[in-house]
């Protein structure tokens, strides 16, 4: 077990990117080989082109040593320059002067120790991280309505075993390949494949239905599909009384929603809606998926609610093999919003305004309840309020680049830009790292150990695979570094570096809450390939299926929301006529600070790009390749144009893994989840120049 335990071929680790977490055998000599593992279920020995050329992240440019204003220094000059300018601000500003963002590819033990940190060490309410970002509606809804949130709340393998599995706003065939051969395994023993998209995607392209919504209106069409269950008398009335609450209301709330209505709204044609639900009500077992497509909506959680109730009504949720699922997509997107690093947790899944969350929290922590700070701003409230008056004046920043990753980035741009003291944690010089006064070069991926848990809520050992390079410190060094010099050596103690006793400690700050990792030992995931949280103790077998005897409310019934859908915050209209959405390209992970580093994947994919329908590019009078200039209220980017029918008329797509795109995006936020609106916001579409 130990970091460089040999296994044939290298060590047994996995991705450093998405939520799949795929497993791969890192052999680092004087080059780094990847091979895929065969025995981590969810990719079974199949990689994407991101996870084979990871190697290229230990071989390639990266930093090495401290920078203080774009200057190399030591690291007691960097760490002690930082300590001093947080003392300076918190001794003008108070404790919330200082803000910590963080971000869902740190490991487990990092978003721990970083969520401590900021309430033990800095005292600041003001953390979140760019989770909020990824998953924060579907979390939202999942919560309110079974009472936990877990990605899958099945294994990835039950996909497998469905006769249906309807996807809303995912497109895993770019994002995550690997898993799609799950739905491929479904299809190939007789199960249909529904996706509800505005693109034909990838992913689309090998479903049996394909509904195509104007983007902003996935709510309207899951209202319309509960619609038409409900008409026919296709509720699963037995699982409804048994398992659930809440329906009446439900029930009267669609009533409304009549699928002729809903193809006004969705553009969705009623003979394919009847279609989906026909395939779904003919379904033994049946799955519905949300991804960021759905979720990433001023009305997210609202989105999210509406297609549980659809699941609920077809009385898929808690059986074996069926189920409501999101698919996170961050590495650590399922563990970083366990463990603290969100402005309203505490680990183990706990509120932070919950007395007795907070009490067995702080006894973990050695420290009195009233001591640590209550709930702070949500990811894009904490951003605007960067240097404002009454907002934060210094940010530590650690594995995300909110520069490019931010809705409304000129202005996050700006409230950056307005800091006393911008601190980065990075391994490269992201854009955000770039305008930062200290860069901290931090060990990455396969340089260090840790635990990630993945999108059916795994929990994963990532192994050290190759030595870091002399110069860098890991997260879990830093944030050590920065606690002795802001608290003395006993205010250091603990803040351990060892990633194993950081993973002990959370074991006990989770137990007994929703996330429960007390079971759970790095020995157990090495010889059991991962275990499902929640956990409890070590003989506890961990929970792959965590509803099958009821569900985690106080009375152990899923709970019903009514919802009704209402328009995106931003219509088009005649100056701005077109809707914008975002996603991603397969070469590509994220805000593109690593795989733009990585020449295969540049090579794939060098730049964005504008999609647009034949029938807009003639209409505009654009050829394929022309450099377009797209604007919206909050401001503009060019890139060439692509050409393709895929899309709707009324539509354009740009992916967003380079700077540009989020300049346009709108930050209206759902009122819930706090989710920025990423998915659709009103354009107009020039030729440059
Ligand atoms: Fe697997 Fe995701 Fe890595 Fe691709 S990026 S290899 S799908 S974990």
């Amino acid at each position: 077990l130990s970091p460089q335990t040999p296994v044939k071929g290298g060590t047994a680790t996995h991705c450093p990117y998405c939520a799949l977490q795929c497993g791969m055998n890192v052999a680092v000599d004087e080059t780094v080989t990847i091979t895929p593992r065969h025995d981590v279920p969810a990719n079974a020995g199949g990689l994407c082109q991101k996870g084979w050329t990871a190697g290229e992240l230990l071989t390639g440019e990266r930093l090495t040593a401290p920078l203080l204003r774009g200057e190399k220094v030591g690291w007691d000059e960097a760490l002690g320059f930082v300590a001093d300018r947080i003392r300076a601000v918190q001794a003008e500003h108070g404790p919330d002067g200082v803000a910590v963002f963080g971000g869902g590819g740190l490991t487990n033990e990092k978003a721990y120790q970083l969520g401590k940190f900021a309430r033990v060490v800095l005292r600041t309410s003001q953390i979140d991280y760019n989770g909020r970002f990824c998953m924060s509606s579907a979390a939202a809804a999942t919560n309110r309505a079974f009472g936990m949130d877990r990605g899958l709340p099945f294994p990835i393998t039950d996909l497998a075993r469905a006769d249906a599995v309807l996807i809303a706003g995912g497109n895993m065939a770019e994002t995550m390949p690997p898993f799609v051969r799950h739905l491929a395994a479904m299809r190939a023993a007789g199960g249909r494949l529904i996706v509800i998209d505005p693109r034909v995607t990838a992913t689309a392209r090998q479903a049996d239905l394909h509904l195509q919504p104007t983007p902003g209106t996935d709510l309207a069409l899951a209202l319309g599909l509960l619609h038409i269950v409900v008409a026919e008398g296709d509720v699963d009335e037995d699982y409804v009384a048994a398992r659930t609450s809440g329906f009446d209301a439900v029930r009267t709330s669609v009533a409304a929603w009549w699928p002729e209505r809903v193809e006004r709204i969705t553009g969705v044609p009623v003979a394919r809606m009847r279609a989906a639900v026909a395939i779904l009500v003919g379904a033994n077992r049946a799955v519905i998926l949300t991804g960021r497509g759905a979720e990433q909506h001023a009305k997210g959680t609202d989105t999210v609610s509406a297609f549980v109730n659809l699941a609920l009504a077809l009385g898929l949720p808690g059986r074996e093999g069926s189920g409501y699922g999101c698919v996170t997509g961050q590495g650590n997107g399922q563990g970083g919003r366990e463990h603290g690093q969100k402005a309203d947790q505490l680990p183990g899944y706990r509120r932070i305004d919950d007395p007795a969350a907070r009490a067995h929290v702080a006894a973990v922590w050695g420290v009195d309840p009233g001591d640590l700070p209550g709930p702070g701003r949500s990811g894009y409230e904490l951003l605007d309020a960067l240097g404002t008056g009454g907002g934060p004046r210094a940010l530590l920043l650690f594995g995300s680049n909110p520069l490019v990753s931010a809705p409304r980035a000129g202005h996050v741009a700006e409230r950056l830009g307005s800091l006393d003291l911008l601190v980065v944690s990075d391994l490269v010089l992201s854009e955000t790292a770039a305008m930062a006064d200290v860069v901290l070069p931090t060990t990455q991926w396969a340089e260090e150990s840790g635990t990630m848990t993945n999108l059916e809520g795994r929990v994963l050992l990532r192994r050290q695979a190759a030595a870091p390079p002399s110069g860098v410190r890991s997260d879990l060094e830093i944030l050590r570094g920065l606690a002795t010099r802001l608290r003395g050596t006993a205010g250091a103690e603990g803040f351990p570096t060892d990633p194993r006793e950081v993973f002990d400690e959370l074991r006990r700050a989770s137990a007994g809450g929703t996330a429960d990792y007390a079971g759970i030992t790095y020995e157990r995931i090495a010889a059991e390939t991962g275990v499902f949280w929640p956990c409890p103790a070590e003989d506890h077998p961990g929970t792959p299926r965590p509803f099958l005897d009821g569900f985690a409310t106080p009375d152990g019934r899923a709970r019903f929301v009514p919802v009704e859908h209402r328009p995106p915050e931003e219509e088009v209209d005649p100056e701005y006529p077109l809707h914008l959405t975002t996603g991603r390209v397969l070469a590509h992970y994220q805000s593109g600070a690593q795989t733009r580093r990585i020449a295969t994947l540049n090579m794939a994919a060098p730049e964005a790009f504008v999609e647009l329908h034949p029938d807009l590019a003639e209409h505009l009078g654009v050829a394929p390749g022309e450099t377009l200039r797209v604007v919206s209220r909050r401001g503009a980017t060019e890139a060439p144009a692509r050409v393709n029918p895929a899309i709707r008329q009324d539509t354009v797509f740009m992916p967003f893994h380079w700077p540009g795109v989020n300049l346009l995006t709108n930050p209206a936020l759902d009122p819930v989840s706090r989710m920025p609106e990423f998915k659709v916001c009103a354009v107009r579409v020039e030729r440059a120049g």
